[in-house]
């Protein structure tokens, strides 16, 4: 499976999953970058695959479906919030799509209370979940919800998992993660390096789930050095320290 990402609107990312008959593409909040680049491909698009119902993420779905009478997958609980969506999914179910693709729908409320990560071929999808080094905010679910999907659903996931997120944020979120742990070494050599991709225009997403384990504070709430930052020890609780982090992050310039 060949992955491209396409910018869309103006720090968007859909992302086109091609594979020798056929392409699929996840969250194309516009139509006319994803047309492009299916044409690029040569091969005919099979499903659109929604991680929310967010408009810079599915603006483009009634468009794309016009053109090319696809099926559309999003959580059932957004079956009246993402246009036509006809393949309602809940939290583990796997489905098939042509010529080899297949993924599975884990269930990841908190930005939303309908956020779908699509898992599949050494791939997460995670839209406004994970992002690259920070994660969503919280406009539907509870911190404690969002802690769960990040740290236990997406937890579960393996180091050499790519996470393809909705967003180019990696810049802004790495300089949150070097304000709550200062001079950790990580997130310092993330941060030069995203400078550099950056300056090549080239996207800084995706990135490997174990860097994000060692780099992003969210994922990072059982660290010493994280707890630290908010005066916490040991005792509270991974979701306590989430809840520090995203109030922390919501203000931060
Ligand atoms: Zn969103």
């Amino acid at each position: 499976m060949e992955v491209i990402s396409i910018p869309c609107l103006r720090d968007n990312y859909a992302w086109l999953l091609v594979v020798h008959d056929g392409c699929v593409v996840v969250d194309p909040s516009e139509a006319g970058p994803v047309e492009a680049a299916i044409a690029a491909a040569r091969v005919p698009l099979r499903a659109i695959l929604a991680t929310h119902h967010h408009p810079d993420h599915v603006g483009g779905i009634e468009a794309l479906v016009e053109a090319h009478g696809v099926p559309v997958y999003g959580h059932v609980h957004d079956e009246d919030r993402i246009p036509r969506l006809s393949r309602p999914l809940s939290h583990g179910d796997r489905f098939d799509l042509h010529g080899g693709l297949a993924f599975e729908a884990l269930h990841v409320p908190g930005h939303t209370l309908g956020a779908v990560t699509y898992v599949g071929h050494g791939w997460a999808f995670t839209g406004d979940t994970l992002f690259t080094a920070g994660c969503g905010r919280l406009f539907e679910g509870t911190a404690a919800q969002m802690h769960a999907s990040l740290n236990g659903v997406l937890g579960a996931l393996p180091d050499e998992t790519w996470i393809a997120c909705g967003h180019e944020y990696t810049a802004s979120n790495l300089r949150f993660a070097a304000h709550v742990e200062p001079d950790q070494p990580a997130i310092l050599a993330r941060i030069a390096h995203v400078a550099a991709l950056r300056q090549e225009g080239k996207p800084s997403v995706p990135a490997r789930l174990g860097e994000e384990r060692a780099t992003n504070p969210f994922l990072r709430v059982d660290v010493p050095a994280v707890r630290a930052h908010f005066g916490l020890g040991a005792g509270p609780t991974g979701a306590e320290v989430f809840a520090a982090l995203r109030a922390e992050k919501d203000s931060f310039q």
